[in-house]
Parts: structure tokens; sequence; C-alpha cells
């Protein structure tokens, strides 16, 4: 079957081809850089990155635009207490944002791109919005009237039957039971940051932003439009008032939402002092792979139950991948094929890929992987797994690699790991033993480059670094 996904629109799961049949056209919700973003947003942000491999997997073209918020009342209400300039106060969280996507191995989207470099092209959005008389104005702000778009609430199935027409919400962030006028351009106020536009002294609301910046890169209508489950509503209620009332169009094809993570079953909370940034666990010593296995291997619709137990099962999870490909590598095999093992690959490949066709079920995906694995080093303890059987299993654990990307470890700037090394030495007397002295003499050239000196014994290989 076809790759298909939920579509919190439709609430389906619907084949998914992209207009063109070609390119994607995504954009996801991306970082309000007020803080350094919790291991919360960085599950939503996995997501999105194993959505855009599949799809490249299977054979699209990728124009994803993720924003980065830098200006909304968090921001404004911080950087004023800190007395900085919001460029000030955000730039720092957006360099720290930068580093732990790059450390979860999150791929860059294609264009990533600041609100506050975007000021024009809302004024331009709220000035069509006016024209077709779906705004208002009061006290130099500027309102959505969202009684004159009868669709909406299609997205979050929101009843706005009893509510009060004209009642209206300055604040970015409210809730269902909340639903009013929202506000598009707010008037200066006080000492607050502001641009000087059309609509008068003032700031954009926070809903503008992404409306703009996603019809400026991507077209009237996206593909898919992605991001936290808890941005149905109000946030992607109102981009799609504020850019179908302007075009008309449907905003986008596919709306699809991460369920949030939890801590120890409960939600994340200042107060209950539970929130983890990546930092904090790398500072516990957890791995960047564990990490993101552990964010990977829940599929995205179901809640995801974080702990440190969880954590360290994702790094024993690891391991025996890693061991498998390390022993593929490095065992003698014999110079045979075992067809049912050949067969069995073949198999536990469609599996893999039906699973994450099936609206990216990562938890079925690793399924297929850990039991052909455990097949393997079942074959391979026998001796039955042959020469003919290895390259068909290291290229499944590419394609496996390709999407959850935790094989390879994570070294120290610049630095080969012990792992790498051991393995290297592994790689080596292997090589001695089936003669090829050449290999293992190249193995410790390029050890000593990286600063590793080998010292053959009687006990076998020691080695340190110089
Ligand atoms: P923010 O920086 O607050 O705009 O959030 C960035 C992304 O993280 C949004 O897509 C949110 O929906 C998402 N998010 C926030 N909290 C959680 C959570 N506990 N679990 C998963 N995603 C979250
Ligand atoms: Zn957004």
């Amino acid at each position: 079957m076809a790759l298909r996904f939920y579509n919190t629109l439709t609430q389906s799961v619907d084949a998914f081809v992209p207009a063109d049949g070609r390119t994607v056209r995504m954009y996801t919700c991306g970082p309000t850089v007020y803080n350094y973003v919790h291991i919360g947003n960085l599950r939503t942000f996995t997501f999105q990155d194993l959505l855009r491999r599949w799809l490249a997997a299977r054979g699209l073209v990728l124009d994803h635009v993720m924003n980065i918020t830098d200006v909304d009342d968090k921001i404004i209400r911080k950087a004023m207490e800190q007395g900085k300039t919001i460029t000030e106060y955000t730039a720092a969280y957006e360099k720290a944002f930068l580093e732990d996507a790059a450390t979860l191995r999150l791929q860059r989207p294609e264009r990533l791109v600041r609100a506050t470099e975007h000021i024009p092209a809302m004024v331009d959005i709220i000035e069509g919005l006016k024209q077709r008389g779906l705004t208002y104005e009061s006290e130099g702000s500027t309102y959505y009237r969202i009684s004159r778009f009868p669709e909406y609430g299609k997205l979050s199935r929101i009843d706005v039957g009893g509510m009060r027409a004209g009642a209206r919400v300055d604040v970015d962030e409210y809730d269902k039971d909340n639903a009013r006028d929202f506000v598009l351009w707010k008037a200066r106020k006080d000492d607050e940051p502001y641009w000087d536009t059309a609509l008068g002294a003032g700031r954009p609301g926070w809903h503008i932003e992404c409306s703009a910046m996603a019809m400026q890169y991507l077209g009237s209508t996206l593909d898919i439009h992605a991001g936290g489950i808890d941005l149905t509503f109000p946030h992607h209620e109102n981009e799609i008032a504020q850019s179908e009332g302007l075009t008309g169009q449907p905003f986008a094809r596919f709306w699809m939402h991460s369920e949030h993570l939890i801590i120890d079953q409960t939600k994340m909370s200042k107060s209950l002092g539970n929130i983890y940034t990546l930092r904090d666990l790398l500072a516990m010593g957890y791995t960047p792979e564990a990490i993101r296995y552990l964010l990977a291997s829940v599929p995205y619709r179901k809640k995801l139950n974080f702990t440190l137990d969880a954590l360290a099962a994702a790094s024993a999870s690891i391991d025996r991948l890693r061991s498998f490909k390390l022993r593929l590598e490095t065992d003698r095999l014999p110079d045979s094929t075992q067809a049912g093992l050949l067969e069995r690959t073949a198999e536990a490949l469609r599996q893999f890929e039906e699973a994450l066709d099936d609206d990216l079920n990562t938890a079925e995906a690793l399924g297929a992987v850990f039991e052909l694995v455990r097949d393997a080093n079942t074959g391979m303890d026998a001796g039955e797994l042959g020469r003919g059987n290895a390259g068909p299993l290291a290229e499944f654990l590419a394609r496996f690699d390709a999407i959850f990307d935790v094989l390879r470890p994570t070294v120290a700037e610049g630095a080969i790991s012990d792992a790498e090394v051991d393995a290297l030495i592994a790689e080596r007397t292997q090589a001695k033993r089936s003669r090829d002295f050449q290999r293992a003499d190249a193995i410790r050239a390029g050890l000593l480059e990286k600063g590793v000196v080998l010292e053959d014994t009687k006990d076998g290989v020691r080695w340190k670094r110089k």
C-alpha cells in the first residue's frame, strides 16, 4: 500500500501524494526562541525529521520551511525583564536551538526563516484581509472577525455557535473555551518593540507570522503543515482563517500533529521541576543517539512517556544493533549464502517500509529490525550465515539508519571514540587472521594519524592515545 498519513483536517488516514507528484511543500512551526528547547519540543522536531527522511526515502523532493518565532508575548516579556532588545535576547536561544538540532541529527529544513524578517509580508496579508472585510480595528490594534469566516473551527472542530460577536483576545495563546476574535496586529504599547507600518505602529500577533512565511515561500496551498498537537487550536485554526480568508484556497492539504511527550506519566512543568532540556540529559551522561532513538521509537500520534529507564533501554537497543553490525563486518563468515535468511532479510525490509508508509509507524518498523537481527545473530552463532547474506543485511541496516540515524556514535570534537578504536582493532585482528596484511597495516597507520598507538603483545592488542 502506498504512503499514507493521518490528516487532522479529515480525521482519517489518507493516501499522500504531493500536489505536483514530486515536491513536498511542507511548513512546520519552529521554536519560539525564548528559552532552551525541552525534550517535548524535540520530540515534535524529531517526528518532523523522520517525516522528512521518509518522504525523501520514498523518492520525493523536499521544500520544507521552518520558522523561528523571534517575536511574541513571551519573548517581549523576557527581553524587557533583562533590559535587552528582542534580537539580543533571542540570538543566544536561536543558536542553542540550532546546536541542539544538530546534536540530535535533525536535518536542516531547506529554509529556516525568522519572523522579524517578514513583517512586510504580514502587513500585506492583514491589509488584504481588511479589504475583504474580515478585520476590524480597536484602539490601534487589528483583529480578525471570525464570524465572517464560516469555516472557522473546521480543523479543531470547535463550535463557535455560542460565541459572543465582537469578543476579542489580545494574547497569543488561549484555549478552546476562549474562542474569540484574535489579534492580527497589536498596537504599540509603552516601551515594547514595534514596527512603523501602514497598519500603524505595532507588532504582529503570533498566528499571522506563520501564514505569512508559509505562503511567501510555498504558495497558497501547502502539501503538509505540521506541528505539535497543542498548536491545533488556536494557532493552526487561526492560520487557516488568515490564509484561506485571503486566498480562498485550501491552505494545507495535510495537517499532521504529533502528540505530547510526558514525563513519568505527568505533564512537564516548571513547578514540578521535571523539564529536561537536551543539555540536561547530555550532562547526565546520556548520548544524543539514545535520546534520538527514544524520541523516534514511539509512533508520533501516541503520547510518549519519557523515563530515564526508557532512555537506558534505548541505549541498550542501539548497542545491540551496533554489535550486530560489528559482527557482520568482522566475523569470519563462510563463503556461502543461506537462502532462508536471504528471504527473511527481504521480508524484513518490506515490513520496515510498509510500517513507515503506514503513517510513520516507527514502533513496527523497529520491530521488523530487531526480529531480523535476532534471526541473523542465530544464523551467525550456528555458522550458517554466509558472506552472501552479509551484503543484504548491511544494506538493510543502512536503510534503517538513513531514517533512524543512531548507529554512528557521537564523538567529541574531532576525537575518535574508544568504541571506534576497539572496532578498528577488531577489524585489524580479523584482517591479519585472513592474511590481509595490507588492510591491517592501513588500519594501524590510520589510527596513528588520529593519535592512537597500537602495541601487539602476547596477550593481544593494547592501545593508547599519544
Ligand atoms: P514552542 O517553542 O513552544 O512554539 O514549541 C515548539 C514545538 O514543540 C511546537 O510544535 C509544540 O507543539 C511542541 N511541543 C511543546 N510541548 C511539547 C511536548 N510536551 N511534547 C511534544 N511537543 C511539544
Ligand atoms: Zn506556526
